[in-house]
């Protein structure tokens, strides 16, 4: 059942889930959400975990324009609402909270299971989070990306591809004055910058990537680039 609902941008939302008998979850996991129309036709997506370990299961959903399944998770589904979730799924893009640095790579709405793992991780480790995203306005969690950047727990850079960086008198009221923002695609020097911030490759940071497809390929050959093995580069892929 629908617990509660947070709007986190204009189009994209987190449903807070009930599920009964739930055996917790570690961050990074992913549940797959069914839905039933009256007539009987099933949709099934997966959708990561954005609450830390030992909260409400909580999913975070971006509409995808005619999206089947997105649309009415985005617009059109209330509290008290009831949703087959099967879940928490996945072992390997998973992160128990090790004192180790973590590198938290996003594209769009690949920033909710970085959520989890940020909310997981060791505060006496750094955690350093690059996310790309088309504009200001669709940062995922901006406020709480940056009351962590603010607390010293978290260092964040966000490139805008498809909009200008805005001016400082207009960021510095906004919830991302205290993040970095950068102009374009996500580039060597951010990635290296990313790394350096963990203590560099040898530190042997926990690196985890997640976002659409082309998003995903594209920063683990950048982060190859930067001289991590690609073996220790765990990715998942939205699609
Ligand atoms: C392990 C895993 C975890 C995921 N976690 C999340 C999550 O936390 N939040 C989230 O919002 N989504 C997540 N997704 C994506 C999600 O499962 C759906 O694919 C997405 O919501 C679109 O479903 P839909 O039914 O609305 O679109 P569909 O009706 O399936 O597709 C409509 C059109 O959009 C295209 N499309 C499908 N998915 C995407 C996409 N992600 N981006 C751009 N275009 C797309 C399709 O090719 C198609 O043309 C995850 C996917 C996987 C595999």
């Amino acid at each position: 059942m629908v617990a509660a609902v947070v709007d986190e941008t204009a189009d994209a939302r987190s449903l807070v889930l009930d599920v009964p008998h739930w055996p917790g979850h570690v961050a990074g996991q992913h549940v797959d959400v069914r839905l039933t129309a009256p007539d009987g036709y099933q949709a099934t997506r997966s959708y990561s975990l954005s609450s830390g370990p030992g909260e409400a299961p909580t999913i975070t959903v971006q509409l995808v324009e005619d999206g089947e399944v997105s649309t009415y998770l985005v617009r059109d589904i209330a509290v008290g609402d009831t949703l087959g979730v099967r879940g928490p799924i996945g072992g390997y893009f998973v992160w128990a909270g090790q004192h180790r640095p973590l590198l938290l790579v996003g594209g769009g709405s690949g920033l909710a299971p970085l959520r989890a793992m940020w909310r997981a991780a060791d505060p006496t480790a750094p955690v350093v989070v690059l996310a790309s995203v088309t504009t200001p306005a669709r940062v995922l969690y901006a406020t709480e990306l940056a009351d962590r950047v603010r607390a010293g727990t978290v260092s964040a850079t966000v490139h805008l591809s498809r909009a200008p960086v805005p001016p400082d008198a207009v960021r510095s009221g906004s919830p991302l004055g205290a993040v970095t923002l950068r102009p374009g695609r996500v580039d060597p020097a951010s990635v290296e910058a990313a790394l350096a911030a963990c203590g560099g490759a040898g530190a042997e940071p926990g690196v985890f990537v997640c976002g659409p497809t082309s998003f995903v390929e594209a920063l683990v050959d950048l982060l190859a680039g930067a001289g991590l093995d690609p073996r220790t580069i765990r990715a998942e892929r939205f699609g």
